[in-house]
């Protein structure tokens, strides 16, 4: 009864599973559907593309608002370890390989 939306559709499968870790560190619960998805299991997909984020409709409107954030105003975010800014597409920071945090800067 709480059907899924589809929030957006990322380039490629690591930008998706990007978008999906953070959506998920706050509680949203995210699928992941797509032609990329399809392959072969241990097999690495040769056309990535148009792997779509799906969430509930009730998670909607606050995925939207954190995809919003993300990309309209800093897609950087800050290391609490060091303090260095990394690219939003970094997992792990340039500088310490510290863990992502989701302090924005
Ligand atoms: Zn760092």
């Amino acid at each position: 009864m709480d059907d899924k939306m589809r929030l957006l559709a990322a380039g490629n499968l690591l930008e998706a599973h990007t978008w999906k870790g953070m959506l998920e560190s706050s509680g949203i619960s995210v699928e992941l559907k797509g032609e990329a998805l399809l392959g072969g299991v241990g097999e690495l997909p040769t056309g990535i593309q148009n792997v779509e984020l799906w969430v509930y409709q009730s998670d909607y409107q606050s995925a939207k608002k954190q995809m919003a954030s993300l990309n309209a105003e800093r897609p950087q975010w800050k290391c609490v370890n060091c303090h260095e800014v990394n690219e939003s597409s970094f997992e792990l920071c340039w500088n310490c390989s510290a863990e992502r945090s989701e302090q924005y800067s």
